[in-house]
């Protein structure tokens, strides 16, 4: 069995409660694995410019009738899952979607756009930009993976250096206890060279709290600023996870972030960089999707 499949096991077991929502990520997981999905990144040749991340600018050819069929596949999914937010997303399946104007927003986080088109379609708000949030992630990960070496070493942002996001959370590896960041859409990972608030650039260590909740474990820590309020769950472990699991790893530690609200922080909404991303029709069909 995967990583994968044992982080998903373990959390249906823990959280029964949150099987729907566990089968639309997993039916996204499971895509994420596909390695169709790496050629359509686009090569790079440059080297990455400064505060911008590399999906900034890029056109992406795809195909419109497979990312149908994945918004097809997450949708199908969500809405049989018997929730009644869930059932509210069914019209996505029958309604002449622009589903390059969806995965373009989703891909960059314009939350506006999105609740735009849920109210066009009549869905629940939060459950369809709880599930088209995902519809980019297996696009990223190839990202990730193809552009691994075109990352600027000196990245010192705290959104991501691939796709933009603010960190899901922060991993202290290994002897050498060296800080990560984590991005739950694409995977990828980037040094935190000193303790810093990614949303602000506090460095001050008067401003920067670490929360210790009581049942969190020794592992876990949220690491707050007092300047804007926003905080970062941050793991010791011995190395990195994988980058499909950063999304369950994320899930999985929920308490954390339970209790970071009960503190009154919270994780900024929206993308960390406004990309701007131009997703073309590449007028060849993908031989099978899933
Ligand atoms: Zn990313
Ligand atoms: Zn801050």
């Amino acid at each position: 069995m995967t990583a994968i499949e044992t982080g998903l096991q373990d959390l249906k077991r823990r959280h029964p409660e949150w099987e729907p929502w566990l089968a639309v990520v997993h039916e996204i997981l499971r895509e994420t694995a596909n390695s169709q999905w790496d050629t359509v990144v686009p090569v790079r040749t440059e080297a990455q410019q400064d505060k911008v991340p590399l999906l900034s600018g890029a056109t992406l050819a795809l195909e419109k009738s497979s990312i149908r069929r994945l918004l097809e596949q997450v949708i199908r999914t969500a809405y049989r899952s018997g929730t009644p937010k869930m059932a509210t997303l069914e019209p996505a399946l029958h309604a002449k979607l622009d589903v390059f104007t969806l995965f373009q927003a989703s891909l960059c986080q314009d939350s506006d756009r999105l609740k735009e088109i849920a109210a066009d379609l009549g869905a629940d708000s939060e459950a369809f930009q709880a599930v088209t949030a995902l519809l980019p992630v297996p696009l990223l990960n190839a990202c990730n993976r193809r552009w691994a070496s075109s990352k600027a070493v000196s990245w010192v942002e705290g959104y991501c250096p691939v796709c933009g996001a603010w960190p899901a959370f922060a991993e202290v590896r290994g002897i050498e206890r060296s800080r990560f960041f984590r991005c739950g859409r694409c995977g990828g990972e980037w040094p935190s060279h000193c303790l810093f608030c990614p949303y602000c650039g506090m460095n001050d260590h008067q401003e920067l709290v670490s929360l210790v909740p009581e049942k969190s474990g020794a592992n876990s820590v949220i690491d707050a600023c007092k300047r804007c309020l926003g905080y970062v769950k941050t793991f010791t472990t011995l190395q990195g996870s994988p980058p499909a699991k950063v999304l369950l790893d994320d899930l999985a530690t929920v308490d954390l972030d339970v209790a970071a609200l009960e503190q009154g922080y919270k994780r900024p909404q929206g993308a960390g960089y406004s990309l701007d991303v131009t997703v073309t029709d590449n007028g060849k069909a993908w031989r099978r999707f899933f």
